[in-house]
């Protein structure tokens, strides 16, 4: 059981490729630092990938290290959270996948999980700025529980496809309404920059006993916006691991973004939009809170 983070000094400098330290959190607010005694001090993204990889059989050793009580603890309000995974090989997400949303949308319920994807520089950490983009007015938030893959998964039967799961994080699916429903389809307004921040950690699966009982809420400047349940959505892991498997290659790392309950702002009257100085936050229960503030990309 672990719930793994990656962080820097804060006002880390970095002169070519950028790199990370992985820590364990402990109570809420300490670190324990996994560098150098599991990992090397500084590792590239690529190799963070290999963190989520159960083949590497990484999480035990480390679990056992953080249970010794032999690491350095570290204050997290000393280092700068980063991304779990700094640059996933993909950020899938799953449209209208719970039934108040489709309907909240104007859509109909969907009779297969609605694919789409935001791109690696969508990524953002917890206490990152969302930046909002030239050209849009209409910047939306989106509280979803993602999967993050633990193996790489083709063809995989429903039944097994747990077993490809490494574990749970908060996500929120920012989108440009706008951009979004006047495209056609809706990549622009889905992966603009910062438009996927997730986080602050990833639980391990078995934090999490049942994935799909959890309560999901998202706030905006302290206030309610969405509070649902997971038991609510339309397409489980199971089903959504098993169709996306058929076309697509899941390798650990991959982000399974699984959609969102109803309340998000472009449904509500009058809409609301994300403004310079919100503050979003999406809370998952077991998996902590995702803060993003709202920033004007001028
Ligand atoms: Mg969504």
């Amino acid at each position: 059981m672990m719930k793994l983070v990656c962080f820097n000094p804060k006002n880390v400098q970095h002169s070519g490729e950028r790199r990370y330290r992985v820590g364990a959190m402990v109570d809420g607010d300490q670190i324990a630092d996994l560098t150098p005694s599991i990992l090397p001090m500084g590792l590239s993204a690529s190799e963070i990938l290999r963190c989520y990889d159960l083949a590497t059989n990484f999480v035990e050793p480390a679990m056992e290290a953080v249970n010794s009580g032999q690491l350095p603890l570290i204050d997290i309000g000393d280092v700068k959270i980063e991304a779990p995974v700094p640059r996933p090989g993909k950020i899938i997400c799953i449209g209208l996948n719970y039934r108040n949303h489709a309907i909240e949308s104007g859509m109909e319920i969907p009779k297969a999980p609605i694919v789409f994807s935001k791109f690696v520089t969508c990524v953002a950490a917890s206490e990152e700025p969302i930046l909002l983009p030239v050209g849009s007015e209409q910047v939306d938030f989106e509280a979803e529980l993602a999967v993050v893959i633990g193996r790489r998964a083709k063809n995989i039967d429903g039944n097994d496809a747990m077993d490809y799961v490494f574990g749970y994080t908060n996500f929120n699916d920012v989108s440009a309404r706008d951009m979004q429903f006047a495209d056609g389809q809706w990549q622009r307004g889905k992966s603009c920059d910062t438009f996927a921040p997730f986080g602050e950690y990833v639980a391990t699966k078995d934090e999490i006993p049942d994935p799909h009982n959890l309560r999901i809420q998202f706030r905006l400047n302290g206030a309610t916006m969405q509070d649902s349940t997971t038991a609510e959505l339309i397409f489980r892991i199971p089903e959504i691991v098993e169709y996306l498997s058929r076309s697509i290659t899941l390798e650990p790392g991959d982000i399974i973004a699984t959609g969102t309950p109803p309340g998000v702002g472009f449904a509500r009257k009058p809409p609301v939009f994300l403004k310079d100085g919100d503050v979003c936050e999406v809370e998952i229960e077991g998996l902590g809170v995702l803060i993003n503030s709202v920033v004007s990309n001028v």
